[in-house]
């Protein structure tokens, strides 16, 4: 078996960063051809110093000189700004494109690889919330394909195999409830970014973890899910466990239910994206059932947990909805985060510019670009008031 060339997007991430151990611990599997990152050029200029891929991208134009002077003696290609990131993806030496950037930043990205015919290992779900029925039809006129890193995505892929898709009845995409799952809903009015970044399962990127104490994560996921596996809403149903420990289910049309399962350790989804179709040794602890004897599943609340009911809302309306909805949703995290806006604000922000972005049914990538240029805007206004 032959090495596969990676490029890693947003290699200074949580995912890049548990995605360059990988490559670290499997030398003979895997090379890194590609690097990119937005603003932290020190850990950037490092990690190329030790990976030494052909070419490195920083987006964040300013630290530019720093990376390519660091970088000045290796023969190392340096280059800067968002075009480049996406440039760089349909570069002829790479099988593999894995998008760890975060949110819609990652999106053209997303297209342009798939375009070029790449494999894709997709962690940014943001892409095919925003853009999923174009990212879609690029697959299907066999441009490129996607590998879920996500890790209920993972979960269902790899229930998938072999199967085929007339026999799924319908999805258990798996949630932990996050930090405020039993938090009281009178309570969680007070709740700032310090209690909403301690997950009580995974150590992830600030974005997704926030997403996640306000479930907006599973909302974006139900919406991945529709578009990686071809559901209709009414086949996906999420379901609270809070050990994280069954990533996710398929069940099927003969009554049979097939479950993955794991430690809660994104290691395990990103290597299985990177070596499919083949299982490699991750290196990590050996799971052990028997740690695990009380395994607990409910629903989850809708009430207190309105960016749910908001994420079913924008796939059954369609069309640039769900790219509007993840432009509000980034907008607001940003400004909780900044400790602008309460935690209870941020469902009201993303609703109220759901309602007033101007309707697409079948945007083309300029249609999403503006979209979320246009949702952007609403939210920061309504932020503003
Ligand atoms: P992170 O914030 O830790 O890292 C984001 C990366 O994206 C960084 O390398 C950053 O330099 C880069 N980036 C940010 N803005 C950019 C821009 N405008 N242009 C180019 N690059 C930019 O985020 P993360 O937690 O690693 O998450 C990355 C993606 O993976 C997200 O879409 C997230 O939802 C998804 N994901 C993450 C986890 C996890 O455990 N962290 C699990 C499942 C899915
Ligand atoms: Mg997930």
């Amino acid at each position: 078996m032959s090495t596969k060339r990676i490029a890693i997007l947003g290699s200074t991430g949580s995912i890049g960063i548990q995605a360059l151990d990988i490559v670290r611990s499997h030398p003979d599997d895997f090379s890194v051809e590609v690097l990119t990152a937005s603003t932290r050029s020190k850990l950037l200029i490092e990690q190329a110093l030790e990976f030494r891929p052909d070419s490195v991208v920083i987006a964040s134009e300013k630290y530019y000189d720093k990376v390519s002077d660091a970088l000045a003696g290796s023969d190392i290609k340096v280059f800067a700004g968002s075009e480049s990131v996406s440039q760089v993806v349909s570069h002829g030496m790479v099988d593999i494109v894995l998008n760890a950037i975060v949110g819609f930043a990652g999106f053209e990205p997303t297209v342009r690889a798939l375009e070029a015919g790449k494999t894709v290992a997709l962690a940014n779900k943001e892409s095919i919330v925003a853009g999923g029925a174009l990212v879609s039809s690029l697959i299907a006129r066999g441009r490129g394909r996607i590998i879920p890193v996500d890790s209920e995505h993972s979960a269902i892929f790899q229930c998938l195999v072999g199967e085929g898709e007339e026999g799924i009845e319908k999805i258990y995409l798996t949630a932990s409830g996050g930090p405020f799952l039993d938090t009281p809903p009178e309570e969680l009015k007070n709740a700032g970014p310090e209690e909403a970044l301690l997950h009580p399962n995974w150590d992830m990127g600030q974005k997704i973890t926030i997403d996640s104490a306000s479930m907006m994560n599973k909302g974006l996921e139900v919406i991945e899910a529709k578009w990686l596996f071809g559901l209709r809403p009414e086949q996906i149903q999420v379901v609270i466990h809070p050990q994280s420990i069954i990533h996710s289910m398929v069940q099927f049309v003969d009554g049979s239910v097939k479950a993955q399962l794991g430690r809660p350790d994104m290691r395990t989804p990103i290597l299985y994206a990177l070596s499919y179709p083949r299982r490699l040794p991750s290196g990590l602890p050996p799971f052990n059932i028997l740690e695990y004897p009380g395994l607990s599943f409910h629903p989850p609340d809708l009430k207190k947990f309105r960016n749910l009911a908001l994420a079913f809302d924008a796939l059954e309306r369609g069309g640039n909805v769900p790219c509007a909805m993840n432009a509000a949703n980034e907008i607001a995290v940003q400004a909780f985060l900044r400790k602008e806006i309460t935690f209870m604000k941020m469902p009201e922000i993303i609703e109220k510019c759901m309602k007033n972005t101007a309707w697409i049914p079948e945007p083309g990538l300029e249609d999403l670009k503006e979209t979320d240029q246009e949702s952007r805007r609403i939210a920061t206004n309504l932020i503003k008031e």
